[in-house]
């Protein structure tokens, strides 16, 4: 299956038209009302993001590398996903000719979207764009489709499951950024002014608990790794509420698992990474499916700049040189027995697979590719429902703590790709998915609507007598991004390896974004930087990497200013 080309054109009525912004009633904060569509400017990360100018420097960096002494060396990529086509797009700008080859008939990987057979799309997972991707935000700008971003208000939004507002609907908290402060200040204010979930005396508490991250820094950080979130909470003598209503909702949008499972590092990354700029936390939604949207610019940009891209084209086997055996590679293998060489060779397949296709010989040689057996993805599944009406929502990502989903969105408002405004559908991710992954679709279905009928009490019922269910489709997703347990971080591996003429790429390689698009994209950037740098046996330093990791060790000052105030 080819995903189509996608337009969007529908023109939006009256009721979701865009409106003057004016102060809602909370006078500090712009956002829309439930059952209004608005979209926001684009945030201005030239000015406000540091790491967005890192972004920026590390393309350049990458363009000015001198060019391959001879011709275009070729490098055989394995997997289209956002790793896979970033390390193609980044390889063309360094002056390589990039070949991907991706096992199934559709681009994206894990941000793959096909169409079912009424012409609705059907995404892999629900994703969201952070301000705080400088390296995706800036693929974005390279390949100028910077438009096709719906940035949405300044917040994060989370339900409060059984509780309702004056007119009977659900009740939502809100963290609210004031647009006028800069970070962490906005930050700050944004958690100073939300009293619903936690109570003073649970802030006061919590901040005390992150007194020695404040203290000693980024070491610190790095050093939780061998605690889960539930445990760093107890021994820093952290209430059990702040875990039961924060925490158990950001481990599950974070990684997909609950917080007795996730490492404390992921979550003190994730607040660097989203209080040390003012729009960090801000998000968006791509305003259609991931795979026309912004795969295929990236590919169009491949082939327009001497790369290719084939789909339908799964390695099998790596082969390795007759005569350095286990530290040369000396072509991909194709199921039909095509074998495709180039010089050099790039796995961007995820963590799980590419362990099967690294031949033994090459393991045993290697103690390198010892770390990829400690590493392994998270099950997820992602849920389409259509209703017969419109439900009313925020036009927002949505945080749900129900006890079986993680985050979700009503796509008919959110994303104009798959605008309706008669009728909602909602995309969900159900987290933590390991008791589930292996039921049938009913059964999934019918544990989110049982969930549904506390998150839409006055539109949805049990006896059916509201909103009713035209629809669904359910996308399991058996190992998804690496499981962040405690203890794993150490595991990542750099992309590049010990065999000369073989890296790897993808969101569970060495970066500082985690498991993420963002991830994905920096690990592409990455992988083409270090393919250059030893290709033409550059020996300079690389000022952009150098920055990232001074970035790095900033990020965690910045947000232990941020905790600190
Ligand atoms: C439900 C869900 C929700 C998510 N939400 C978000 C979000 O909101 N924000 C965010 O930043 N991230 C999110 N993510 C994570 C994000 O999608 C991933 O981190 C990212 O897309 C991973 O990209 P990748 O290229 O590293 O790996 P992948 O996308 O897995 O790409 C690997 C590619 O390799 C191909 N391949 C496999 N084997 C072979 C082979 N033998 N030969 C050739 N090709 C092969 C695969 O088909 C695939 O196309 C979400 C993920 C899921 C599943």
């Amino acid at each position: 299956m080819h995903p189509t080309s996608f337009h969007v054109s529908a023109p939006i009525p009256p009721r979701f038209a865009p409106r003057r912004l004016v102060p809602s009633a909370n006078f500090l904060v712009d956002y829309p009302p439930p059952g209004e569509r608005r979209d926001y400017p684009r945030p201005n990360l030239e000015e406000t993001s540091s790491s967005f100018k890192i972004a920026e420097q590390l393309s350049e960096e990458i363009k000015k590398f001198p060019r391959p002494k001879e011709g275009k060396p070729t490098v055989v990529i394995a997997g289209a996903g956002l790793a896979g086509l970033s390390t193609a797009k980044y390889l063309c700008d360094a002056g390589f000719k990039p070949i991907v080859l991706e096992a199934r008939d559709v681009l994206g990987g894990k941000v793959s979207a096909w169409q079912d057979k009424d012409g609705d799309w059907i995404e892999t997972g629900l994703h969201i764009f952070f301000g705080a991707y400088p390296n995706m935000m800036r693929l974005f700008k390279e390949l100028k489709i910077e438009e096709r971003l719906q940035w949405k208000s300044h917040s994060m939004i989370f339900a409060m499951p059984g509780k309702q507002d004056a007119e009977g609907r659900q009740r939502f908290s809100r963290f609210d950024f004031p647009s006028f402060l800069p970070a962490p200040f906005n930050g700050i204010l944004a958690i100073l002014l939300n009293d619903e979930m936690l109570t003073w005396p649970e802030k006061i508490k919590f901040g005390i608990g992150l007194l020695p991250a404040i203290i000693q820094g980024q070491d610190y950080v790095e050093k939780q790794d061998s605690l889960s979130v539930k445990q760093w909470m107890k021994q820093q003598g952290v209430p059990d509420r702040v875990n039961d209503e924060v925490f158990i909702a950001m481990a599950k949008a974070l990684a997909f698992i609950d917080p007795d499972q996730l490492s404390m590092t992921i979550v003190l990354t994730a607040l660097n990474r989203f209080l040390q700029e003012k729009d960090g936390s801000k998000m968006a939604f791509l305003d259609g499916p991931p795979p026309t949207r912004l795969c295929e610019p990236m590919v169009e940009y491949i082939r327009q700049n001497g790369g290719e891209v084939h789909l339908n084209a799964p390695v099998r086997e790596m082969m390795l040189h007759r005569e350095f055996r286990e530290s040369v590679v000396d072509g991909f293998r194709l199921p039909n027995g095509t074998i495709v060489q180039g010089d050099l060779y790039v796995s961007a397949m995820p963590v799980d697979l590419v362990k099967k296709v690294i031949p033994k010989r090459m393991k045993e040689r290697w103690s390198y590719f010892d770390q990829l057996d400690e590493l392994e993805g998270v099950p997820v599944i992602n849920i389409h429902l259509w209703f017969d009406r419109k439900l009313t929502t925020v036009d927002h990502l949505l945080f749900s703590r129900s006890p079986l989903l993680s985050v979700y969105a009503d796509m008919s408002t959110t994303c104009k790709g798959y605008q309706d405004d008669e009728k909602s559908m909602l995309e969900l991710v159900f987290a933590p998915a390991k008791d589930w992954i292996g039921k049938s679709d009913e059964d999934i279905v019918a544990a989110t609507m049982e969930e549904l009928y506390r998150l839409f009490p006055t539109e949805l019922s049990a006896d059916g007598s509201k909103a009713k269910l035209v629809k669904s489709a359910v996308v399991k997703t058996p190992r998804s991004v690496y499981t962040p347990l405690p203890g794993k971080e150490a595991f990542r591996p750099d992309q590049r390896t010990p065999v000369g003429n073989f890296y790897l790429a993808g969101d569970y390689t060495k970066q500082i974004y985690l498991g993420s698009m963002e991830g994905a994209t920096l690990s592409g950037k990455l992988c083409a930087l270090k393919i250059a740098q030893d290709e033409q046996e550059w020996d300079g330093r690389s000022q952009a990497m150098d920055l990232i990791a001074e970035e790095e060790k900033r990020a965690g000052r910045a947000a232990e200013a941020a905790i600190k105030v």
